[in-house]
């Protein structure tokens, strides 16, 4: 009897635990894990980085982040998000060609997307308050990076054509809050789909990386950009 209650105690236990961690898995990574279900290559996806290993302390922590990494910081997984993680990849790599990015080399100017801002400021370790990172519309491309070390810099952009223009269009109509929630979740669809397009495409195909000779920093201190990934976010469910 006593093993039987043991037994018995054991499953219960163990049926529990296992349900809140599935539970909790899914309620903290659901975007994430709509992705990797489509793409089992996401998982593939890293960055090395090189860190200083304590508050005061000397480079040499060497470690990997990866696209869930960067999706837990910026909340959602996104096409966005997507988009700027491999831009960076392809940009950085010219900069890093052993692979390994110095995170406290970095000085970045970006498009203002918060999702593109996202992607640079975690993968590059560039910050605004420090002067090493800004925003700026006029750009031509997604990004600037530049190597503080040897002032290598080069932008890295889009090729036309790559994004779908119906998801330029819905998303103007969705930061003047002009889509109903069943549009919303179309664009949404949209969106996932060119996320999942970008994750199965060459990224040397589609993104042009330029060496800039006489790139010049030239912070513009602007806080007036808007967060237009927060815009929606009392629209009602699609019914
Ligand atoms: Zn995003």
């Amino acid at each position: 009897m006593k093993n039987n209650f043991n037994l018995h105690h054991f499953l219960v236990l163990f049926t529990s635990a296992l349900l809140i961690g599935l539970f909790q898995h899914d309620f903290i990574d659901k975007t994430y894990h709509s992705f990797l279900e489509k793409n089992p290559n996401l998982l593939k996806f890293r960055f090395t980085v090189n860190d200083t290993n304590f508050s005061k302390g000397r480079m040499g922590n060497i470690q990997e982040i990866n696209l869930k990494d960067l999706v837990k910081f910026h909340g959602h997984a996104c096409d966005g998000l997507i988009l700027g993680a491999l831009g960076l990849k392809e940009g950085l790599q010219v900069l890093y060609p052993d692979g390994i990015i110095d995170r406290t080399n970095n000085r970045v100017v970006s498009k203002s997307s918060p999702c593109l801002t996202d992607a640079a400021i975690y993968i590059t370790g560039a910050r605004y308050q420090y002067n090493t990172f800004y925003v700026n519309d006029n750009l031509d491309g997604l990004y600037i990076i530049q190597r503080m070390d040897n002032h290598k810099a080069v932008s890295v952009s889009l090729k036309e054509g790559v994004k779908p223009a119906e998801i330029t269009r819905l998303g103007l109509l969705a930061d003047q809050n002009k889509l109903a929630p069943c549009e919303l979740d179309k664009l949404r669809e949209l969106e996932d789909n060119f996320g999942n397009q970008l994750l199965n495409s060459d990224p040397s195909k589609i993104f042009i990386i330029q060496e800039l000779d006489n790139f010049i920093w030239n912070p513009l201190l602007d806080n007036k950009f808007i967060k237009t990934d927060i815009l929606n976010k009392n629209v009602v469910t699609c019914k």
